[in-house]
C-alpha cells in the first residue's frame, strides 16, 4: 500500500470517526474504542499486494460505523420505546391515581362506615357480653345458695370440697360437721311443713350467729346441714358441736301458739390429707349415725383411722 493511499485511508477513517460521532445523540467512548480496534485490525490485514485492500477496508469501516449507528439507534429507539412506554404507563397511572383519588373518599368513607359499624358491634357485643357475664354470676351466686335458708346450697358444698381436697397439703386444720334435725319428720306431721320450714330457716340463722365468719354453713339435704369449720382443733370442734347442740335445744320454739322443741344431731371429723369429699363426708355421716343410734340431740366424731 503505498503511503498516500494510506494517509487517504485515515483521513477517511478520521472523518467517518467525527462524522458518525457526530451523528450519534448518544455515542460514548466505548463505541469509539470499538471504532478504533476495528481500524487497526483493518489496517493490520491491509494486503500490499491488493490494491483494492483500500476500497475493502473503507466499506468495512463504513460498515462498522452503520451498524455503531445502527446499534445505537436501535439502542436509543428501544430506550425512547420504553421511555415512551413509561410515559405511556405512567400517565395511565396518573389517570388510574386520579380515577382511584376520585373513587378513594368514597371508598374511605365506606371502610370508616364499615369500620364504624365494627366498632359498634364490637361495643355492642361487648356489652352483652358483660351483661350476660353479670347475669351469670348472679346466677351462680344465687345458685350457689340455698333459696330456703339463704346457707350455701350442695353444689357450693362440692365446689369448696373439691378444692380443699385438691390440695396436697392443708395449712390448718379443718372440720366438717353434718348436722341433722331429729325427728324432723314428726315436726312436719305435727305443725305442717311451714312450721318445718321455719325451723330449718330459724337453725340456720342460729347457726350464722353462733359461728365465725370464716367457718360456712352449707345445706346438704332436707334437714341436715354441712359445716366446715377451718382452723381450729378436734377439741375445739367437739365443744362448738356441743354449744349448738345446747342452744337449739335450749331455745322454746313458738309456732301458732304452740311450743316446739327442736333437737339436732351432730357427726364431726377432721380432714386428712388424701381425702376426698366422699370420704371426708362418709366419715361425718358415720359419727352422725352413731349420735342417732346413741339418742340424738348429740355430737360424735369419726377418725380417719375408724376409732
Ligand atoms: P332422724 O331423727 O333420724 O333424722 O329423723 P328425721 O325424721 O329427721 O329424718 P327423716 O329422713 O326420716 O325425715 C326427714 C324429713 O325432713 C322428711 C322431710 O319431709 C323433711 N324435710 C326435708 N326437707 C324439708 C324442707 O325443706 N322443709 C320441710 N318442712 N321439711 C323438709
Ligand atoms: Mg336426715
Ligand atoms: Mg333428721
Amino acid at each position: 500500500m503505498k503511503k498516500d493511499e494510506l494517509k487517504s485511508l485515515v483521513t477517511q477513517m478520521y472523518e467517518d470517526l467525527i462524522q458518525n460521532i457526530n451523528s450519534q445523540t448518544q455515542a460514548n467512548k466505548e463505541q469509539v474504542i470499538d471504532y478504533l480496534r476495528d481500524a487497526v485490525s483493518t489496517i493490520e490485514h491491509i494486503n500490499d499486494e491488493e490494491m483494492d485492500s483500500i476500497e475493502h477496508a473503507r466499506l468495512a469501516f463504513t460498515n462498522t460505523y452503520k451498524s455503531i449507528a445502527d446499534k445505537s439507534i436501535s439502542s436509543y429507539k428501544e430506550t425512547n420505546g420504553r421511555f415512551e412506554e413509561l410515559t405511556q404507563l405512567h400517565g395511565e397511572t396518573i389517570i388510574e391515581c386520579h380515577d382511584a383519588l376520585i373513587d378513594l373518599p368514597s371508598i374511605k368513607a365506606k371502610f370508616d362506615e364499615i369500620q364504624n359499624h365494627m366498632n359498634s358491634e364490637v361495643q355492642r357485643a361487648n356489652s352483652v357480653i358483660s351483661k350476660l357475664t353479670n347475669q351469670v354470676k348472679e346466677l351462680e351466686e344465687s345458685s350457689n345458695l340455698d333459696a330456703l335458708t339463704k346457707v350455701f346450697n350442695r353444689r357450693a358444698l362440692n365446689t369448696y370440697l373439691e378444692n380443699i381436697c385438691c390440695k396436697k397439703e392443708l395449712k390448718h386444720e379443718l372440720h366438717l360437721m353434718i348436722l341433722d334435725i331429729d325427728d324432723f319428720k314428726k315436726i312436719n306431721d305435727e305443725f305442717g311443713h311451714i312450721a318445718g320450714d321455719k325451723i330449718l330457716i330459724f337453725i340456720t340463722n342460729l347457726l350464722r350467729k353462733t359461728l365465725r365468719d370464716g367457718d360456712k354453713i352449707f345445706r346438704y339435704g332436707g334437714e341436715e346441714f354441712i359445716i366446715i369449720l377451718n382452723r381450729i382443733d378436734t377439741k375445739t370442734c367437739t365443744a362448738i358441736a356441743r354449744r349448738i347442740i345446747n342452744l337449739i335445744s335450749s331455745n322454746q320454739l313458738i309456732y301458732k301458739s304452740k311450743s316446739l322443741n327442736v333437737t339436732v344431731s351432730v357427726g364431726a371429723t377432721k380432714f386428712h390429707s388424701g381425702d376426698t369429699p366422699d370420704t371426708l363426708i362418709a366419715r361425718a355421716d358415720k359419727a352422725l349415725y352413731r349420735s342417732k343410734q346413741n339418742g340424738k340431740n348429740q355430737m360424735s366424731t369419726e377418725n380417719k383411722d375408724g376409732i
